[in-house]
């Protein structure tokens, strides 16, 4: 395959702040809503460690601050220990964002004596049965449970992040009383995004109006709760795109602050860009400063002459720059779309139909499509 196309230097680009590394997509769960591409199994090349510090030392010099390490499971790269210590080196604040599988006590310090400033820890549940159900792991919650209490106790701030679904939204008190006894900071109840293994299990995953009406309410009283207590635990809730009327801005637009490696060292302007049928470009074959003001991939949707009606007319398009292109090319096959999530877009009724399609879903968790290696084999080509 020939290199992708370059174009002129972009001037209204600013620097990427943020470089999110996916390290792998090895993973030992198999999350049906996991983010990591169908066809996960296709792309087994994962770039070295000297080519890993290459790609630091360049996003570092083009102004990027924030690094988190990422994957598929971070913890899998028995390199991770040297890579946090290139970052610190360079002075990026970093952030391991894990699953906890793969963690013990000597990890926890040999990573804070690497220079590893913050650890995000994924819960799925807030009991066995249910997490490992839906994680694939009999022994997956405990060990993450035990990992949470060690990363506090070595001193991290911690994050501990849930993506909620139809299957643990009705949990959300129980799992913001177990953040709050593990010692959170901060918690992320973070409504399932429908990009990969989550849009191929879609309507076996969104929740209803109900649900998340309740989920709401019980965080809104956990809030006060909290405060009463003088407890420092923020909670985030991240309301499902399903279930709004104006979309998110994506990224903060494309190609504007965010730049992901992907672990073969493909470069996207956010972890899900994969599913798009664009040609993105690898660090092999260019600098990332090329790569980021001059590929075409990385222009493509920068600005606003890009947008198609109604976004190009409207007053809202410098603060959600028309919603997110992988949702749109998702939904209706066009990646220049408006974002259907929008009800001023033609395409509103894909929504309304998912929806309606989710509420009569009578799935079970059983019945969902596990993330893994043999499932994601039917999705490579050739
Ligand atoms: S979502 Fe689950 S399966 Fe996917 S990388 Fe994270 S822990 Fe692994
Ligand atoms: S029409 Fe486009 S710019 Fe306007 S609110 Fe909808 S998605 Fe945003």
């Amino acid at each position: 395959m020939s290199a992708p196309r370059m174009t002129p230097r972009e001037p209204a680009a600013g620097a990427p702040l943020w470089l999110l590394a996916e390290l792998t997509y090895r993973c030992p769960l198999q999350c049906p809503y996991c983010s990591n591409p169908l066809d996960f199994a296709a792309h087994r090349g994962e770039l070295s460690t000297d080519e890993w510090f290459e790609v630091m030392r360049q996003a570092r010099a083009l102004g990027a601050v924030q690094l988190g390490f990422s994957g598929g499971e971070p913890l899998v790269r028995d390199d991770l220990e040297a890579l946090v210590a290139e970052a610190r080196r360079l002075g990026f604040y970093s952030n391991l964002i894990t699953s906890g599988l793969g963690l013990d006590e000597a990890r926890i310090e040999a990573l804070r004596e690497a220079g590893l400033d913050h650890i995000q820890i994924s819960l799925q549940a807030a009991d066995d049965d249910l997490a490992a159900a839906l994680a694939g792991s009999r022994r997956a919650h405990a060990k993450k449970l035990a990992m949470a209490r060690a990363v506090k106790a070595a001193g991290y701030p911690m994050v501990l992040n849930v993506v909620l679904h139809r299957h643990n939204i009705d949990q959300i008190g129980r799992l913001i009383a177990l953040c709050d006894e593990l010692g959170a900071d901060a918690v992320e109840l973070a409504n399932c995004q429908h990009y990969g293994w989550a849009q191929l299990n879609r309507a076996g995953l969104l929740p209803s109006r109900e649900q998340l009406e309740a989920a709401e309410a019980t965080t809104a009283r956990w809030r006060e709760r909290l405060a009463e207590r003088g407890r420092d635990m923020r909670l985030l809730f991240v309301v499902p795109d399903y279930h709004e009327d104006r979309p998110k801005a994506c990224m903060g637009g494309w190609g504007s602050i965010f730049m992901t490696v992907a672990p073969d060292g493909t470069v996207l302007p956010c972890h899900s860009a994969r599913d798009l049928p664009m040609r993105f470009p690898r660090v092999h074959e260019h600098s990332l400063e090329t790569i980021w003001y001059q590929s075409a991939a990385f222009n493509r949707f920068r600005g606003d002459a890009w947008m198609p009606a109604p976004c190009r007319d409207c007053d809202e398009r410098h603060q959600d720059h028309g919603g997110c292109r992988c949702q749109a090319y998702l939904l209706t096959g066009d990646p220049t779309a408006t974002d259907p999530v929008c009800d001023l877009s033609p395409d509103h009724h894909l929504i309304e139909a998912a929806r309606a399609e989710a509420d009569g879903d009578a799935r079970g968790l059983g019945e969902l499509v596990s993330r893994n290696a043999r499932e994601s084999r039917v999705f490579c080509r050739g």
